[in-house]
């Protein structure tokens, strides 16, 4: 694989841990998650990869279900929770924490105690990379996960919405704040292309997302489409990057992990 690993320097602040991103977005329910997952799941199947992902959405944890891991983390001898794993990726979620449909109502301290406890409570072994699924939004948790974790780079996913990209902005102007490299912005839910006739529709508009890329002076990396694929995939636990590998979505994500 031609995987570009970007960092030489260990980002270090996880023991074992080679380089840490995040993937993060200023707004929920743009595909974050799943381009997280994708690109994860990639990284270790493609790129061969030793690979973790982390579940830092406190709030809305999604990778539970989208990795098809249910029940509770074991504990090892030192007291760290063992991740669990899947599709060659080993994962850490609160939402194995806590009861499924039980609100998370912790305030700041205690939701940085969870991601501590997440982060550095985790046997996670020796890994190439950890991605981690970010809250959406740029508060504290935000702020604080991008300090104490010393990302080794962000990647930012919008849609090609207007309002989306105002809140991408606020990301990337977010983590620029704190040093973390922008690894690039990736534009989700792009076009659909219809299944009956072929046409495609720009349902969310067309082009805002490379051009806010280059206003902000981001690498452009690429777009991933409007799937049915991806959603009922991501829905049954199967990533679309392994499950249906001949889809636009899945070479579009290949390509997405490649370019890391
Ligand atoms: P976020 O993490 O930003 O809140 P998710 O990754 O959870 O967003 O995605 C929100 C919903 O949209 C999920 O049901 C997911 O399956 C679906 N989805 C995300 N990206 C796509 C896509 N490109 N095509 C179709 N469905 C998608």
């Amino acid at each position: 694989s031609s995987c570009r690993f970007f960092s030489a320097k260990t980002s270090g602040s996880i023991e074992g841990i080679k380089d840490i991103i995040a993937v993060a977005s200023g707004k929920g329910g743009v595909g974050k998650s799943t381009t997280a997952v994708n690109v994860a799941v990639a990284l270790a199947k493609i790129c061969q990869l030793k690979v973790g992902l982390l579940d830092a959405d406190i709030y809305g944890p999604s990778i539970p279900t989208m990795m098809n891991l249910y029940g509770k983390p074991e504990v090892s001898e030192d007291m760290k929770m063992i991740p669990m794993g899947n599709h060659g990726v080993k994962c850490m979620s609160i939402g194995f924490l806590v009861e499924k449909d039980a609100p998370v109502v912790w305030r700041g301290p205690m939701v940085m105690s969870a991601l501590e406890k997440m982060t550095r409570g985790v046997s996670w072994g020796k890994l190439d990379i950890l991605v981690v699924d970010m809250p959406p939004g740029t508060g504290d948790a935000q702020l604080s996960i991008s300090q104490r974790l010393k990302l080794s780079g962000a990647l930012i996913v919008s849609t090609p919405q207007d309002v989306a990209l105002i809140d991408a902005r606020r990301g990337a102007n977010m983590f620029r704040k704190v040093d973390v490299p922008i690894l690039g912005l990736i534009e989700n839910m792009s076009s659909f292309k219809c299944p009956h006739c072929g046409e495609q529709s720009y349902i969310f508009g067309n082009g805002g997302a490379h051009r806010t890329a280059d206003e902000m002076s981001m690498e452009f990396l690429g777009k991933i489409p409007l799937e049915m694929d991806i959603r009922t995939s991501s829905d049954e636990g199967n990533p679309v990057v392994i499950s249906s590998i001949h889809s636009e979505a899945s070479k579009a994500y290949s390509q997405l992990a490649d370019r890391i």
